[in-house]
C-alpha cells in the first residue's frame, strides 16, 4: 500500500503559507506503517489538480488530497475528483442540512454557497468526522482510493486520525497499533546521547521492536522518540513504558520532559509542586523568558513577572545592580537577587550577555551569564552559546530555565551544554 499526499492551494506555491499539513501527514503515515513515496503541491486550478491526481493514481494505491474543500469559487477539489472519477457531482440534501445546522450552532450567518460543500462525487462517501463546515470525502477509484480532507490543520488532523489512517491500515492489512513517545533532553550533544544509548540501540535493532530514533530540534534540545508496534494499545504502551524506563535510567536528568511537556511547562510544574514563585530579570533575552512562561496556561500562580532591564541604567536603577560591567557573573547575580526582591518572589533568575553580531565589554557573541538566586544560594554561570543572534537568545532562555530546573529538583548535574 503506497500512499501519496497532494496539497492543494496556490498560496502554498507562492510561499505564503508553509505546507505543515504534508509534513504532519507524512509523519503519521510512517507511524501507521504505510509507505509514502511522494508529496506534491498544486495550485487552485481544476485541470492541474485533475492531472496531478491522475498522475498520483498511476503510481500510488491511495492519494490524500488536502485543501480546497471550502465554499468559495477557488475551492475546486471536489470538481477535480469527480472529473478524474468520471462521475457527476451530486448534492446531498442530508449533508446540506448538517452544514446549515452547523452554522446555526456556531451562531454564524449561513450563505447558500456553503451548500457546495454538500456535493459528493457519485460512488464516494463523506468522512464522518466534521469539526468544521467542510466534509471530507472517501472516493474509491477501482482498487484505489482518493481521500479529500480540508486544509485547515485541526480539521485535517481529526479526519486523518478518525477515518483516513484506520481505513488505510485496513486496506493495507496492517492490524498493528503503532504508538510513540518523545522524550526531550537538554544538555547533551547528539553524539554523546548516541554513545550513551549505543548498547540499547544495538539491542533494539536486533529485536526490531520498540525502536529508538534521535531528532535534533535546535532550541528545543534533542528528542528521543520511542516507537512501539503491538496488537493492542495497552501492549504498545507497555512496550514504550518499559523502554522509557531504561532510557531514563541511562540518560538521567538531561531528560526534562516528554511529549507535550516543554522546558517552561516542566519548570512551572516543579515550582508549583514546591510552592515557589519566580521572578525574571532579562537583558540579552529581552522578554523571551517571560513570553515563554506566560504562554503556558496557569503560569500566574507561579510566575510573578519579568523586568526587561536592557539599558545598564535600568539594571542599576530598577534592580539595584551595583555600577560596573553589566556582562559579568556579578551583574547576573545582582540581577537575580534584585528582581527577586523587587517582585517579591522566592526565586530570581537572570540573563545578561552578548547576542551579537558585535562583541561587548570584550566578550565575543554567544557569551551569556545566567544568574540564579534561590534561598541563600546565589550563583552565576558563564556559558558560550552557538549560532546567530536569534539562536543565542533562544538558547539563553532554555539554558537559564534548565539551570533553574536542575537546582529546584536538587540535581547534581552540570547545567552546561556539552
Ligand atoms: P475551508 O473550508 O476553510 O475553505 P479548505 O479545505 O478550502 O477549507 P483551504 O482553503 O485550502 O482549505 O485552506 C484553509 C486554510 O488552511 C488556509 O488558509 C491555511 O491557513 C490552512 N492550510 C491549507 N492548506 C495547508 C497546508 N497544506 N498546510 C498548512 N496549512 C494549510
Ligand atoms: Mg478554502
Amino acid at each position: 500500500m503506497r500512499c501519496e499526499i497532494v496539497a492543494v492551494g496556490t498560496e502554498l506555491l507562492l510561499g505564503q503559507i508553509v505546507d505543515t499539513n504534508s509534513s504532519w501527514m507524512g509523519e503519521q503515515l510512517a507511524l501507521a506503517g504505510i509507505d509514502s513515496h511522494f508529496q506534491v503541491k498544486v495550485g487552485d486550478n481544476q485541470r492541474r489538480i485533475a492531472d496531478t491526481l491522475r498522475h498520483a493514481l498511476s503510481r500510488s494505491d491511495a492519494v490524500i488530497l488536502c485543501g480546497g474543500l471550502g465554499p468559495t469559487q477557488d475551492d475546486i477539489t471536489r470538481e477535480a475528483i469527480a472529473e478524474v472519477m468520471g462521475v457527476a457531482l451530486v448534492r446531498d440534501p442530508a449533508m446540506g442540512e448538517r452544514i446549515r445546522r452547523g452554522f446555526e450552532a456556531r451562531g454564524r450567518r449561513f450563505t447558500e454557497n456553503n451548500l457546495r460543500q454538500a456535493d459528493c462525487p457519485v460512488g464516494a462517501s463523506f468522512i464522518p468526522q466534521m469539526p468544521g463546515t467542510a466534509p471530507g470525502l472517501v472516493c474509491p477509484v477501482g482498487e484505489r482510493v482518493i481521500y479529500a480532507v480540508p486544509g485547515v490543520p485541526f480539521e485535517m488532523r481529526e479526519m486523518m486520525e478518525g477515518t483516513v489512517l484506520p481505513d488505510l491500515q485496513r486496506r493495507a492489512g496492517v492490524s498493528a497499533v503503532i504508538r510513540s513517545r518523545v522524550l526531550k533532553s537538554w544538555g547533551e550533544s547528539e553524539s554523546r546521547l548516541a554513545e550513551l544509548l549505543a548498547e540499547r540501540i544495538e539491542a533494539l535493532d536486533r529485536a526490531g521492536n520498540p525502536t529508538i530514533a534521535f531528532q535534533a530540534s535546535g532550541i528545543e534540545g534533542l528528542k528521543i522518540r520511542i516507537t512501539a508496534k503491538a496488537e493492542s494499545e495497552a501492549e504498545a504502551q507497555a512496550l514504550i513504558a518499559g523502554e522509557e524506563a531504561k532510557v531514563r535510567a541511562i540518560v538521567g536528568d538531561a531528560i526534562f520532559g516528554a511529549d507535550a511537556q516543554t522546558m517552561e511547562s516542566t519548570v512551572l510544574d516543579l515550582l508549583r509542586a514546591r510552592g515557589l514563585s519566580l521572578a525574571v530579570a532579562e537583558s540579552v533575552t529581552g522578554g523571551l523568558i517571560g513570553a515563554r512562561l506566560t504562554a503556558v496556561p496557569g503560569a500566574s500562580d507561579v510566575f510573578r513577572g519579568a523586568v526587561v532591564s536592557y539599558a545598564s541604567e535600568v539594571k542599576f536603577g530598577v534592580l539595584g545592580v551595583p555600577e560596573g560591567p553589566v556582562v559579568s557573573t556579578d551583574a547576573a547575580k545582582a540581577m537575580a537577587l534584585g528582581v527577586r526582591e523587587r517582585l517579591g518572589a522566592d526565586i530570581g533568575i537572570a540573563t545578561t550577555g552578548v547576542a551579537g553580531p558585535a562583541e561587548q565589554e570584550g566578550h565575543p557573541p554567544g557569551t551569556v551569564f545566567l544568574g540564579l538566586a534561590h534561598g541563600d544560594q546565589v550563583e552565576a554561570l558563564r556559558v558560550r552559546l552557538p549560532g546567530d543572534r536569534r539562536r543565542v537568545r533562544e538558547y539563553a532562555v532554555i539554558s537559564v530555565l534548565n539551570l533553574l530546573r536542575l537546582r529546584i529538583s536538587g540535581s547534581a548535574r552540570s547545567p552546561e551544554l556539552r
